[in-house]
C-alpha cells in the first residue's frame, strides 16, 4: 500500500532535498554566496555610506564580516551578507561602549 503524504510533509521533503543540495555548492566554493535582502533594504533606507557619525560598524545590530572593513550581516535583515561597515539605516541603534 502506498501512503499518501499530507502537503506539509511533501513541503518539508522537498525543502530538505533543496538544503541538501546546496551544501555540496557551498562546501566546494569554499564561502556562502553573497546575498542581499532588498526589500529589507528598501523598507529600512539602508544606504551603503554613514549619516554622519551613525554606521553600521558602531550599530548594535551589526554582524562584523571576516575583516573589520569586509561586508558583514544584520541581525534584522535575514539572509543578508553584504551590509557594509560604512552602511547606515533607520533602525540604526548605538552599541554598548
Ligand atoms: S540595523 Fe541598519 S544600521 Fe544597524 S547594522 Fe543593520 S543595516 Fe546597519
Amino acid at each position: 500500500m502506498k501512503e499518501k503524504l499530507s502537503p506539509s510533509r511533501r513541503q518539508f521533503l522537498k525543502m530538505g532535498s533543496a538544503a541538501i543540495v546546496m551544501i555540496p555548492a557551498v562546501a566546494v566554493s569554499g564561502n556562502v554566496m553573497a546575498a542581499t535582502n532588498s526589500q529589507m533594504r528598501t523598507a529600512m533606507k539602508y544606504q551603503d555610506k554613514p549619516n554622519g557619525e551613525k554606521k553600521c560598524a558602531t550599530c548594535i545590530q551589526f554582524v562584523p564580516g571576516k575583516t573589520a572593513s569586509s561586508a558583514g550581516g544584520c541581525k534584522i535583515f535575514p539572509g543578508d551578507t553584504e551590509i557594509s561597515p560604512h552602511g547606515y539605516c533607520v533602525a540604526w541603534a548605538a552599541k554598548p561602549k
